[in-house]
C-alpha cells in the first residue's frame, strides 16, 4: 500500500523522517525549495545509516541498497506525483502549509495521503484547502526522528476512519509507536512539552537558577531523560518561537512567549542549528 513516498522539506524534522522511512526500504523522495538543505540532508542520512549499521540494526548489504531508494530533489510535482504519502516538514506556518497543501493536492493521484508534520497548528485548516479532507491527517514525528519511537496522529474534523487506519499501518511500517489524538491546538504533546520549556525560559530570565541547574534539576529529580533548555535548543528557538505565538494566540496568556525566547531569535541565537541557544556549541562543530 506504501510503495512511495514523498516528505516536503529538508530540515531538521524533514532529513530524519526521510531516513526513517527509507531504512525501511521504502521509496522516498525528499523535496526542499534550498539546494543546501538537500545537501545537508544527505550527509546527515548517510551518518544515520552508519549508525545503524554500527548499532546493527541493518546489514551493510542492506543499508546500501536502501540508501539508494532515497531520492532529493527541489522539483515538488518530481516528488509527490506518484507518491502513496506526503509528509509535510516545511517551517511553521500556516499559510505556508495552505499554499503547498493545496500543489499537492493537484499534483498527487487521489489515493494520496495529505499529512501535515505540524506540531501545533490545525489539520482540519490545513485540509480545508484541499479537496480530499477525508485524506488529510497529522502525522507528528518527534526529534531526533530516528531515535524517537511516538508518531502523534492527529485526527482532524473530517479525516476517514480509513486514513487513520492507513496511517496507523505506515507508522507499523516505520517500526513507530502510534498514539491517535483528536484534533485541538498543540495536540497532546506540544501543548505540555512548550509550557514546560516556556516556564523553563522564564525561570532563566528571573534568575531563578542557571540554564545548567534546571535542566538537571528536571533530569535528575523530575526525571525528564533532556532538560526542558536542551530540549528547546535541539528543536531550533526560531520552531520554538513560532509554536509559542501560535498557542498564545489559539489557547491564550498562559502560553504567552518567554520574552528571553524572543530576545534569542532575535539575536539569531536559534539553539543547535546556529551553533549557540541557551547554551554554547560553537567549541563542539
Ligand atoms: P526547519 O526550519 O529545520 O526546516 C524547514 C525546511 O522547510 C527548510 O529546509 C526550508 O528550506 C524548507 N522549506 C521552506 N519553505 C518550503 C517550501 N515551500 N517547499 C519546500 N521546502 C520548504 O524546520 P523543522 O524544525 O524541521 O520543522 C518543520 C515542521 O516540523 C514544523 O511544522 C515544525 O513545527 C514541525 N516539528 C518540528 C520539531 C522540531 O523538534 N524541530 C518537532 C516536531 C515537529
Amino acid at each position: 500500500m506504501f510503495k512511495k513516498a514523498a516528505v516536503v522539506g529538508a530540515g531538521t524534522m524533514g532529513r530524519g523522517i526521510a531516513f526513517a522511512i527509507g531504512v525501511k526500504g521504502i521509496e522516498v523522495t525528499l523535496q526542499d525549495i534550498n539546494e543546501e538543505m538537500l545537501e545537508l540532508s544527505k550527509d546527515y542520512i548517510k551518518k544515520q545509516f552508519e549508525i545503524s549499521i554500527e548499532k546493527q540494526k541493518i546489514t551493510e548489504e542492506e543499508a546500501a541498497k536502501n540508501l539508494e531508494k532515497i531520492h532529493y530533489t527541489t522539483n515538488l510535482e518530481e516528488a509527490a506525483k506518484d507518491a502513496d504519502i506526503v509528509i509535510e516538514a516545511v517551517l511553521e506556518l500556516m499559510d505556508l502549509k495552505i499554499e503547498l497543501f493545496k500543489k499537492l493536492d493537484d499534483i498527487t493521484p487521489s489515493h494520496t495521503i495529505l499529512a501535515t508534520n505540524t506540531s501545533t497548528m490545525s489539520p482540519t485548516e490545513i485540509a480545508a484547502a484541499t479537496n480530499r479532507p477525508g485524506q488529510c491527517v497529522a502525522l507528528h514525528f518527534f526529534n531526533p526522528v530516528p531515535k524517537m519511537k511516538l508518531i502523534e496522529i492527529i485526527r482532524g474534523l473530517e479525516t476517514s476512519d480509513e486514513t487513520m487506519q492507513k496511517a496507523l499501518q505506515f507508522g507499523e511500517l516505520i517500526g513507530k509507536e502510534c498514539v491517535q489524538i483528536n484534533e485541538f491546538p498543540g495536540f497532546a504533546t506540544s501543548r505540555m512539552n512548550c509550557l514546560i520549556g516556556n516556564e523553563a525560559m522564564n525561570m532563566v530570565m528571573e534568575g531563578v537558577g542557571s540554564v545548567e541547574d534546571i535542566d538537571k534539576a528536571m533530569k535528575l529529580g523530575l526525571n525528564h531523560p533532556m532538560g526542558p533548555l536542551e530540549l528547546a535548543d535541539l528543536v531550533g528557538l526560531d520552531t520554538r518561537l513560532r509554536n509559542m505565538e501560535y498557542l498564545h494566540q489559539t489557547l491564550g496568556e498562559k502560553f504567552r512567549p518567554c520574552p528571553l525566547l524572543v530576545k534569542y531569535v532575535k539575536a539569531g541565537r536559534l539553539g543547535r542549528k546556529s551553533g549557540k541557544g541557551f547554551y554554547d556549541y560553537s567549541a563542539k562543530k
